[in-house]
């Protein structure tokens, strides 16, 4: 039995909006170390505010200022925390209604341990040294005994507001591709291409999956398909990719490969990209270190007729 192959995968982007007046005005509050909500239609004040009355669905914009200190509604504890949290020592996820406010607020609060937090604990705001305008620009809550803070009645107006924010977006995963697509990696490393045999239907799959969507049965046997094969359907790429080093544009193509019942993605290269055609015949091209097709590229065969890969598109 070859090993089942696992790796790191990190899905990661950043992601870059604009605030508009109500999330303008929340975060740059975070940055003046000011909270504010926002005040619907029937007197409630949402905290953090949104843009439109929950209820009726009204544009609202009344800006009023909470206290940075407030209740637990409800906590879980975090034994593990990850890369990006806001604490690097376990902490609880607490839900945070702040004196002032009628909904609560999610962020991190800095506690010994769990038997240390209880819903209906007071708590405050401890704030980043250097804030940004951010949600983090609010560090943690940490356990308050005092007195309710008074709020200073800010009115929502800064000099130098925040009008956007880059929020990158990440998720790490240990991926495994299982058992068939491991064997499909394997067999890349010695410049084949193996696919799975469906027993019942008898399509070949590549890459092959384990099983069979259609007939919902195991595949085992491998079947070595190309390495030619004939472009069934493509899209010109005009938009380059971060961290990837191809000019654009360029071709990404179904390419069917001989033999295979499936077709994969592939990108097209020698040729140029305006003489892409559906039923171009190409082969692979491997990468320098030999471990996966880099590209394909024409083969000068004639064109496939469009009957042979009509049900591959
Ligand atoms: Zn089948």
């Amino acid at each position: 039995m070859p090993e089942v192959l696992k790796a790191p995968l990190a899905v990661e982007f950043p992601f870059t909006r604009s605030l508009g007046p109500v999330q303008s005005a929340f975060l740059t509050g975070l940055r003046e170390r000011v909270v504010l909500g926002v005040r619907t239609g029937d007197g409630r004040t949402l905290v953090p505010p949104v843009e439109y009355d929950p209820v009726t669905a009204e544009e609202i914009r009344d800006l009023v200022e909470v206290a940075p200190t407030g209740t637990v509604t409800t906590w879980a504890w975090n034994h593990e925390p990850r890369r990006g949290q806001p604490l690097d020592t376990p902490f609880a996820w607490v839900l945070v209604r702040l004196d002032g406010a009628d909904t609560a607020l999610l962020h991190a609060l800095d506690a010994p341990g769990p038997d240390a937090v209880r819903t209906g604990m007071r708590v405050r705001i401890r704030w980043a040294e250097e804030r940004a305008g951010s949600i983090t620009d609010i560090a943690c809550f940490e356990p308050y005994d005092g007195e309710a803070a008074q709020p200073a009645g800010h009115n929502g107006e800064f000099a130098d507001a925040i009008t956007g924010i880059v929020a990158p977006a990440r998720l790490d995963y240990t991926y495994s591709p299982g058992r068939a697509q491991s064997a499909y990696i394997h067999a890349l490393g010695d410049r084949r291409i193996v696919g799975e045999r469906c027993p019942s239907c008898r399509k070949v799959y590549v890459p092959p999956r384990g099983a069979c969507p259609t007939c919902g049965v195991a595949t085992a046997e491998q079947v070595e398909v190309g390495p030619r094969g004939t472009v069934t359907t493509f899209c010109i790429v005009n938009i380059k990719a971060k961290n990837l080093d191809i000019e654009v544009p360029y071709v990404y193509a179904h390419i069917a490969l001989d033999g295979a019942d499936l077709a994969l993605h592939g990108r097209i290269g020698g040729i140029p990209y305006d003489q892409v055609r559906m039923g171009l015949r190409v082969e692979a091209v491997w990468s320098d270190d030999a471990r996966y097709p880099d590209h394909y590229r024409p083969t000068g065969e004639p064109d496939a007729e469009y009957d042979t890969y009509k049900e591959l598109l």
